[in-house]
């Protein structure tokens, strides 16, 4: 978003309110580390725009590195990304609805089936174009979107249905990957392999990021990525060395002294005790910071939890009162008087501030973090480098 038509990027990002780094060197870092941890094709999963990030940068980046099968939520987002990758697999893990079957032909995406009334409308469509091509998902304990593991075998068991008709690709989603030792994790590999063995020759993904840590039984043909890509820690079992793809700050617009018995934000919630020193800067729950993160007056902090903070030149500074729409203050009173000044800006997460301690405080995960990021922030985009 350009604040004036007139107004160069630079200069937009060297006075926005709120601003987002975009660092498609450590995605692309990320997304090459994942590959030297499997034999399995690494995919991308590039939906609700990159998990905030930007889909249009993310995706023909991820693809010169080398990317080959990427997964949108939706048709409309299959077609945008169509737009930027003409040759590359798109798979839509919604699937296909009524009305959208021009739009999944003539970008040849690849909806995947979640019910067999979807997968009635997918046959209709690949009897007239027998190129089409389209995936099954298998419901094996989410009980979201799938086709029962068994119907998926009894469809297997017809002829016409497995050498004409057949799906490109089989997938199922695990429900507790983020925890290694659930036993729904091997209930679910036990039961897609049962599928798969219907459908011999017919490639397979089950793991996320988190399922990608579980090891290599759960890896089949590709791997479906995103939180991992993206520098969120996917699962307890997540190596070290995945980096921070964003860089979230806000400008200090004002810097104040408060007296001893004032009180900060709506509410009134955070009372200083003694003379102190806050920021104020140009984000709040309109940029996606959540309201949750406030330091007080919010559900999130009844338990006495911390609040979020942000970090400025070095200082951990937390976050005081209630966040509002456009405006968040920050006790500055640990930073040496004069270190921070308008004009300046406070990193509120990313390769300082930690992604997870931010949803940590806003009693969320990093995946609602990211995709909060939104309209607002002025985002610059580092490049990745290809030798
Ligand atoms: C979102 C999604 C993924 C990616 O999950 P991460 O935990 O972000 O790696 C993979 N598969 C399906 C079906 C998804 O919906």
């Amino acid at each position: 978003m350009t604040a004036f038509p007139d107004m160069s990027p630079e200069v937009a990002f060297e006075t926005a309110p709120a601003r987002a780094t975009i660092h498609l060197d450590h995605i692309v870092a990320n997304w090459r580390a994942l590959t030297r941890l499997s034999k399995a094709r690494v995919g991308a999963v590039v939906k609700t725009d990159a998990y905030g990030l930007g889909m249009e940068h993310v995706a023909p980046a991820l693809s010169r590195a080398g990317a080959k099968d990427f997964f949108v939520a939706t048709v409309p987002e299959g077609a945008a990304l169509r737009n930027q990758l003409p040759e590359a697999d798109i798979f839509v893990l919604t699937g296909l609805w009524d009305g959208q079957e021009r739009a999944a032909l003539e970008n040849r995406l690849i909806p995947v089936a979640g019910s067999l009334d979807q997968l009635g409308l997918i046959l209709r469509l690949k009897r007239e174009h027998p190129d089409f091509r389209y995936g099954l998902m298998i419901e094996t304990g989410m009980n979201r979107l799938g086709i029962a593991a068994g119907d998926a075998v009894k469809l297997a068991g017809d002829r016409r249905f497995r050498t004409v008709l057949a799906p490109c690709h089989l997938m199922s989603h695990l429900v507790a990957s983020d925890e290694p030792g659930h036993w729904l994790n091997r209930k679910q590999r036990e039961s897609f392999e049962e599928v798969g063995a219907a459908f011999a020759g017919v490639e397979s993904s089950l793991a996320g990021s988190a399922g990608i840590f579980l090891g290599e039984e759960f890896h089949y043909e590709v791997l479906r990525p995103g939180l991992a890509l993206y520098g969120g820690m996917s699962s307890p079992r997540q190596p070290q060395g995945f980096m921070p793809a964003v860089t979230v700050e806000a400008r200090v617009l004002q810097v104040k002294t408060v007296r001893a018995g004032e009180t900060v934000s709506y509410g009134a919630t955070h009372r200083f005790h003694r003379e102190g020193r806050v920021a104020v800067v140009a984000a709040g729950y309109g940029d996606g910071w959540l309201r949750s993160m406030s330091g007080s007056g919010v559900k999130t902090r009844a338990d006495g939890s911390p609040g979020a903070h942000g970090v400025v030149k070095g200082f951990a500074v937390p976050v005081v009162g209630r966040i509002t729409m456009d405006l968040t203050v920050f006790d500055i009173s640990a930073v040496p008087e004069g270190f921070v000044l308008p004009g300046d800006y406070i990193e509120l997460f990313g390769e300082s501030a930690s992604l997870e301690n931010a949803a940590r405080a806003a009693g969320t995960i990093s995946y609602e973090m990211l995709t909060a990021i939104g309209r607002r922030y002025v985002k610059r985009v580092r490049a990745a480098h290809f030798a």
